[in-house]
């Protein structure tokens, strides 16, 4: 099949059953790649309510059709399981250069099962896949055995691994490779350590079948010259998304203080140019990156140094403002600390800022906690991830995430347990932006941003939304908004959701069309020149939205009693006004927050509970 490496590859841990076979062509026909393919995966292959931790919870990787082609950013890979945070779908993209050596190697899509005997890591060179003692390797951090490895197969692999957090079954446990980049929040890492999986090394050599390879290579070439002559090309690299933090601030939307706050007074400290200035030694990139957000950097604190990918602007914000900690050196090794624990920073940012306001609330005390733990304190911060990673202590208790966490804790904490379905929220507060929060509360995965990102529209109170301002209560007066505002934020918020995850179908970073503006048109050029299929921009926002019916009643299936009730936001986003800065007084009304949902539902074709309607599954050939 053009544009495919061809293959399927299924490994049985419990059984070292290695199988490869022919991708299916009903599967490309219908699903096309990537995320399509892991969610399909994922709802026929799954046993239903299978535990996460379960051997039988299937681990799927998926590649895009444009994935390991010479395009713009087109080296992501996709993954899937039955996620530990939220015990629904769970799946998660990264760059890097992995999913491209899959491809090199053969495999569109790997399938794991079962349980590993011994401590192991999965072997793929090229058609030889073996699974290899990985004893020695055990409790190490994920760089520190990235670099052992590369050292031990050759530099030409490439290398996941987890830390020690996914080998203890953290629920926010990640994958790392590439020496930064993190496959996160929905607990992969803890589900690859339940499988007695340490790390799986790839290298391939092979070549990937093109349908017009002098037609792609025209296409390609004039993606990148025509990219980089947008406005927005050199802007984009010098901070990556740490640029952002200052307009954050400004609008409001930086949480502060576990979402407490929305803004703080710091930010010049901890934002792009301070990233610059204080830690940047150069740009790093995804395979065939013209716009590298990545920032490796040298972070200095009084109990070490270190080099790290990061801090990017999620990190900055939970492990920074959120935590209260205002040193950009401080912020940057606790991203280090995350990276080599294998812990997700946006959940650990969270998961520490809510222990510091349990802590300061006196909901918990310094016998429990071991140590006084307070915002704003690095020490508290370190002591907490390393306790979260090897579960000791409190950290048992928190390795939960803050749902978890606050059923423990209880005493009302749950108030200010700061997440959707079981995940924590990243790093937008969004009392003052109605439709962001709309996109967080509906996402299929629980609060994530790659899901859908409207704060722009929400803060510009633009024509599509309305002012924002309207949308908006203080005072609970929610009857008094104009309706026809709240039924302008579903559009916008059911477009982001369809488009941002649609590029984890093709398998390229969405960043050069939703940051640049790479027009839609250059990916149905390729498209055609890879496959041969003829696929529009339109079909494939169908799909996208299509994934959206099917995820959901994959949650449907496996959450009891899964329905509107797992769609509401945090208690203190409709309870507690932001008590400063420039959205004082902002929050949205519980009555807003009801009408929103059931807007929403209706633009999606659910019904009052927020499950797919009949008509809706068979308008989308959805026969479940
Ligand atoms: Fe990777 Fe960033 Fe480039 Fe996207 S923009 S491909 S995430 S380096």
């Amino acid at each position: 099949i053009y544009g495919y490496a061809g293959s399927m590859l299924r490994i049985d841990l419990s059984n070292n059953k290695i199988t490869t076979t022919p991708l299916k062509e009903e599967l490309v026909e219908e699903y096309v790649g990537g995320r399509g393919f892991t969610a399909k995966i994922l709802y026929d292959e799954n046993p239903p309510n299978v535990h996460p931790f379960s051997p039988d919870n299937i681990f799927v990787v998926a590649m895009g059709p444009l994935s390991g082609h010479m395009l713009p950013s087109s080296g992501k890979t996709h993954f899937a399981t039955k996620s530990p945070a939220t015990g629904g779908y769970g799946d998660s993209n990264m760059g890097g250069h992995f999913g491209v050596t899959m491809k090199y190697a053969g495999y569109d899509v790997m399938i794991l099962k079962g349980k590993a005997e011994k401590r192991s890591y999965i072997l793929i060179d090229d058609d030889k896949v073996t699974i290899v003692d990985a004893e020695k390797y055990w409790g190490k951090g994920s760089a520190e055995i990235e670099e052992a490895m590369k050292k031990e197969l050759g530099d030409e692999f490439q290398i996941l691994t987890i830390g020690p957090a996914g080998e203890n079954l953290v629920n926010f446990a990640c994958i790392s490779h590439d020496f930064g980049r993190q496959a996160g929040r929905i607990g992969i890492g803890a589900v690859l350590g339940s499988k007695n999986i340490k790390a799986i090394a790839v290298r391939g050599t092979k070549g990937i079948p093109v349908f017009d390879p002098a037609l792609l290579l025209e296409k390609g070439k004039k993606m990148y010259a025509d990219l980089r002559k947008k406005p927005g090309f050199t802007g984009w690299t010098p901070q990556g998304t740490a640029g952002i933090t200052d307009w954050c601030n400004n609008v409001g939307a930086l949480p502060t203080r576990n979402f407490q706050k929305s803004s703080c007074d710091y930010a010049e400290k901890i934002n792009g140019q301070a990233v610059l200035k204080e830690l940047k030694i150069t740009d790093k990139g995804c395979f065939s990156c013209p716009t590298p957000c990545g920032k490796y950097g040298h972070a200095k604190t009084k109990i070490g140094d270190a080099y790290v990918e990061g801090p990017e602007y999620e990190t900055l914000s939970l492990l920074g403002s959120n935590c209260d900690i205002s040193n950009i050196h401080d912020i940057a090794y606790l991203n280090y600390i995350c990276d080599e624990l294998g812990l997700d920073t946006c959940s650990a940012g969270v998961v520490l800022s809510f222990a510091f306001e349990c802590y300061e609330k006196g909901l918990l005390s310094k016998e429990e906690v071991g140590m006084d733990i307070k915002f704003g304190d690095f020490d508290s911060a370190v002591y907490l991830l390393r306790h979260i990673a090897e579960r000791e202590g409190i950290g048992n208790v928190l390795a939960e995430g803050v749902r978890g966490a606050a059923e423990t804790i209880g005493k009302g904490s749950d108030v200010f347990a700061i997440h959707v379905k079981g995940l924590e929220w990243t790093g937008y507060e969004s009392r003052n932006a109605p439709g962001m929060m709309l996109g967080y509360m509906t996402a299929d995965i629980g609060a994530h941003h790659g899901r859908c990102w409207v704060l722009g529209n929400d803060v510009a109170g633009s024509a599509v939304v309305g002012n924002v301002n309207d949308l908006i209560s203080g005072e609970q007066n929610a009857n008094q908004l104009p309706k026809a505002k709240h039924e302008h934020v579903v559009p916008i918020v059911l477009k982001s959701q369809h488009i941002r995850p649609a590029f984890d179908i093709i398998g390229t970073c969405r960043l050069q069309f939703m940051e640049i503006g790479l027009e839609t048109s250059y990916y149905e050029d390729v498209f055609y020149a890879i496959t041969g299929r003829k696929f529009s921009w339109v079909e494939l926002e169908t799909l996208s939205e299509k994934l959206w019916h099917l995820n959901r009643m994959y949650n449907v299936r496996e959450i009891n009693d899964f329905g509107r009730k797992y769609d509401y936001p945090p208690k203190r986003f409709y309870t507690e006004p932001i008590p400063d800065g420039p959205n004082k007084g902002h929050f949205v009304a519980f009555d807003a927050i009801e009408e929103m949902l059931d807007n929403y539902y209706d633009g999606r074709g659910w019904d009052r509970n927020g499950i797919p309607t009949r008509e809706t599954l068979e308008k989308f050939d959805l026969n479940l």
